[in-house]
């Protein structure tokens, strides 16, 4: 019978594409849908550590045969699961939701606003308490009520995510007009918060990079039996190098949260700048957190400038601090289940003793995005705007020729807010509010872009 062919099917996780991210689908195999007897559209469950509610949709061209389930990487984090692990997906189904409380994901983060417009945006989205969902613009939702596939509002100039902090009836809800929508201006961690602020999907141009990363810090920080089993050590430390702005510390930070590890940040200058001993003692404070909190990341941003060459340092204060590090590093037990990562973007201006075995052995290059990564990047930064028609990703990928990632995500605010200044006339400001029609008829234009650049 079908139910039972189904039953206890595993399949392995991977990702979606990285247009698909923030629109809560599911890529399953058709067999599957089969035998769930679903069709395109409908919910179902992913059951990791924990489960969340997708959409179930067909598998991209060429995964047909495969029996993978595709999906982006806040939906793992929803579902506690990581790429390349095996889950269970249910057939579920979605009540309308009397009430849904949002607040913000990122402690960062302060949110006024329009509860009415998060209704209009997550229509009809299957919601499950304690996910983080993402208010990705012109994507596809379902509309429950007509079975079909309607555009989704943006809700705002940019994409934002937001836990769903609860949500009633039990169980999983979509919103209707119904609904009672409430917006907390802001987040209040879980105790049993994950973090999914950056996953990978939010780093562009980097395909490469994240598989070598994913290889030598997401599986050891995942999987640490099999390396002890196998006899490997995974190692200790990593160092990305390359320019200001490409992304790194987005990618340790986004290997973090899709190892389920905790994210420790050491910033080079402020360390350096603190009294006379405080340095080393805070140093020795972070390596003792991670210890505590493993799995654990320590990030260190310009590692240069905490450990400059010896022989080209004057300063006790530097030679003291190397020395700390070094000893950090070697009495790090393999099986801590922590890892170091460490960014600069003079590689060669670093103390050698650093990059001995067993300490920062391995190198990552991190470099300035060519025109496909370029483009990625864009995508990802235009990920909740309301692109006019007229907006053409790839031109403005081609005309981009050495912009890091930061400098086109700088691109894309100011083309946002280029497009605010063409309604400002419209906005009566002491309403605090920006009323839906208004709303409606913001866009972010070819000519926003092209004003950006100029500045
Ligand atoms: P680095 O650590 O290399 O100096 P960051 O990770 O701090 O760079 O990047 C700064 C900001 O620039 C990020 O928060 C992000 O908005 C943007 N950015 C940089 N590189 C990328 C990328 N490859 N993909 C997406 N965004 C990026």
């Amino acid at each position: 019978m079908a139910d039972d062919e189904s039953r206890g099917r595993k399949l392995q996780v991977a990702n979606s594409r990285p247009e698909d991210s923030g629109r809560g689908l599911a890529h399953i195999p058709r067999t599957l849908m089969a035998a769930l007897g679903i069709t395109e559209g409908e919910v179902i469950e992913i059951v990791g550590k924990r489960a969340t509610p997708a959409r179930a949709v067909l598998p991209y061209t060429e995964d047909e045969g495969l029996e993978l389930l595709r999906i982006d990487g806040l939906q793992r984090a929803n579902a506690g699961v990581g790429s390349g692990d095996f889950v269970e997906v249910r057939k579920a189904a979605s009540k309308p939701a009397t009430r849904v409380v949002f607040a913000p994901a990122q402690a960062n983060l302060r949110l006024q606003g329009s509860a009415q417009a998060l209704q209009r945006t997550f229509y009809g989205r299957p919601l499950a308490q304690g996910d983080i969902v993402a208010t990705a613009g012109h994507h596809r939702v379902v509309d429950p009520n007509v079975q079909r596939w309607v555009n989704a509002p943006a809700y705002a100039l940019q994409e934002i995510r937001l836990a769903v902090v609860s949500a009633a009836p039990k169980g999983i809800v979509h919103i209707d007009e119904n609904t009672e929508v409430e917006l907390r201006p802001e987040y209040e961690e879980a105790s049993e918060s994950r973090r999914a602020d950056v996953t990978y999907d939010d780093i562009g141009g980097m395909a490469g990079t994240i598989d070598q990363l994913r290889e030598m810090v997401e599986l050891p920080l995942r999987y640490p039996e099999l390396f002890q089993r196998l006899g490997v050590d995974p190692p200790k430390g990593v160092l990305l190098h390359g320019p200001p702005g490409t992304g790194k510390t987005r990618l340790a930070r986004a290997v973090a949260n899709e190892s389920d590890a905790n994210f420790h940040l050491i910033n080079g200058p402020e360390i350096m700048g603190s009294a006379y001993g405080e340095s080393e003692s805070r140093l020795r404070q972070v390596f003792e957190e991670a210890a505590k909190s493993a799995p654990s990341i320590v990030f260190i941003d310009e590692i240069d400038s905490i450990a400059p060459k010896r022989g080209q340092v004057s300063g006790e204060a530097e030679k003291r601090l190397v020395a700390q590090l070094l000893t950090l590093m070697d009495g790090l037990e393999a099986r801590a289940n922590i890892v170091v990562i460490a960014a600069t973007n003079r590689p060669e201006a670093i103390d050698e003793a650093l990059r001995r075995p067993g300490r920062f052995d391995r190198e990552i290059v991190v470099g300035v995005p060519d025109e496909r990564g370029r483009r990625e990047v864009l995508g990802i930064h235009t990920r909740g705007m309301p692109l006019a028609e007229d907006v053409d990703l790839a031109e403005l990928a081609r005309t981009t020729y050495g912009f890091v990632g930061a400098d086109l995500a700088a691109l894309t605010r100011e083309a946002a807010i280029e497009s605010v200044r063409r309604i400002m006339p419209r906005l009566n400001l002491e309403d605090g509010s920006i009323p839906a029609e208004v709303l409606d008829t913001l866009s972010v234009t070819r000519d926003d872009f092209v004003e950006a650049i100029k500045r």
